[in-house]
C-alpha cells in the first residue's frame, strides 16, 4: 500500500474539478479527519485534506463538496483575520501594483540589507522582514496613495461558528498575522502561536489540535524555536508545507503536506507521486527560485532591524 498523504488546499474556484480530485483520491486513500491521521500516523493509505487561510471560497465551492462526498478536513485560519475583517498582508499586496510597490518597498527597507535588493521580487523581500515592518509598509503605501482598502474575501465569523459545529471540519490555528515566524523575536513568535491557538479556543468554544505554518518551509519558515513554543502548547499535529509523503523516518510533529491547486488526475497523480522530487523536476518553479532568493536576502539582513 502506499504511503499516507496530507494534502494542502488554499482556494477552490472550481467545484466540478475539486468533486474529481476527491473522487479520484478516493480510488487509492482512505479519507481520514485529523485525529484519526494523529492516531494512526504510521500507517498507510490513509488521505487528510487541509485548507489554509479560510478563503471565502473554502465556504461557498469546498464545504459543500466535502459535505456532499462526506470527507472530513481541517480548516487553517487565523482568528484576528476573521474577527477584523481584515484580509491577511499577502492579499492586500496581491491587490496592489506590484512594480510600483516594489519599488516603494526597496526605498523604504534598503537599509535593512547589506546589498542592493532592488533585483529581488517583491515577495522574497517582504518573506525575509518581521510583520510589524510588512504591515507598516502596506499601510504607509495605501495611505500615500489613496489607495482605498480592498473587500474582506475570507470566511466570516458567523460561517466560522457554523463549520465548527460540523461534523467534518475541524479548526486549526494558523498564527495571528501570518508571520513568516523564523523572522520574528522569541516573544513575537510565541504571541503569533500561542495567541492565535488561545483565540481560536475562545472564539469556538473548542480545543484547538492542529496548526499549521503560515508559509511553512522548515528551516527557512520555522525552526527548532517555533516547535519548543508549540509542544508547550499541548498541539497534536503541526503541519507544513513541506512536499512529501509520510514515511516512517519523518518526524512525527511535523507532518508534510502536497500542495494542490490545479490539474488534471493525471497531474495530481504524479505530483503526489514525486511529491519530494517535485521542486526538483520542475527546474524553473517560481518556488524555487523564491526560496533562493530567500536565503540570500536573509543571510544579508542587517542584524536588530
Ligand atoms: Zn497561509
Amino acid at each position: 500500500m502506499q504511503n499516507s498523504i496530507v494534502l494542502m488546499f488554499h482556494e477552490i474556484h472550481n467545484k466540478l474539478w475539486f468533486k474529481e480530485v476527491l473522487q479520484n483520491l478516493g480510488k487509492r486513500y482512505k479519507f481520514v479527519n485529523a485525529f484519526q491521521l494523529y492516531e494512526n500516523i504510521n500507517n498507510k493509505g490513509l488521505c487528510h485534506i487541509t485548507f489554509d487561510d479560510g478563503h471565502q471560497s473554502f465556504y461557498d465551492n469546498a464545504y459543500p463538496i466535502l459535505y456532499e462526498l462526506g470527507i472530513p478536513a481541517t480548516l487553517f485560519v487565523s482568528p484576528k483575520v476573521i474577527e477584523d475583517e481584515k484580509n491577511y498582508w499577502f492579499q492586500r499586496v496581491r491587490k496592489l501594483n506590484n512594480k510600483d510597490f516594489h519599488q516603494y518597498v526597496c526605498q523604504k527597507v534598503s537599509n535593512r540589507f547589506k546589498i542592493p535588493i532592488i533585483d529581488f521580487s517583491l515577495y522574497s523581500i517582504l518573506k525575509a522582514l518581521p510583520i510589524k515592518i510588512i504591515l507598516e509598509l502596506i499601510e504607509n503605501y495605501e495611505r500615500e496613495n489613496m489607495i482605498k482598502e480592498e473587500s474582506y474575501i475570507n470566511i466570516t465569523i458567523e460561517q466560522l461558528m457554523e463549520l465548527k459545529d460540523s461534523e467534518l471540519v475541524e479548526i486549526g490555528s494558523h498564527t495571528i498575522n501570518h508571520p513568516i515566524l523564523a523572522n520574528e523575536s522569541d516573544r513575537v513568535a510565541e504571541f503569533e502561536i500561542k495567541g492565535s491557538i488561545e483565540n481560536l479556543k475562545r472564539i469556538t468554544g473548542k480545543e484547538i489540535n492542529y496548526f499549521a505554518f503560515p508559509n511553512g518551509q522548515p528551516g527557512l519558515d520555522f525552526g527548532d524555536r517555533e516547535l519548543k513554543i508549540l509542544k508547550e502548547t499541548g498541539i497534536k499535529l503541526v503541519f507544513s508545507t513541506e512536499s512529501n509523503k509520510i514515511k516512517g523516518s519523518f518526524h512525527n510533529y511535523v507532518v508534510p503536506r502536497i500542495g494542490i491547486s490545479k490539474g488534471n488526475n493525471f497531474f495530481i497523480k504524479n505530483k503526489i507521486r514525486f511529491a519530494k522530487q517535485w521542486l526538483l523536476l520542475r527546474n524553473l518553479s517560481h518556488r524555487k527560485t523564491e526560496d533562493k532568493e530567500r536565503k540570500v536576502l536573509t543571510a544579508m539582513r542587517i542584524s536588530n532591524s
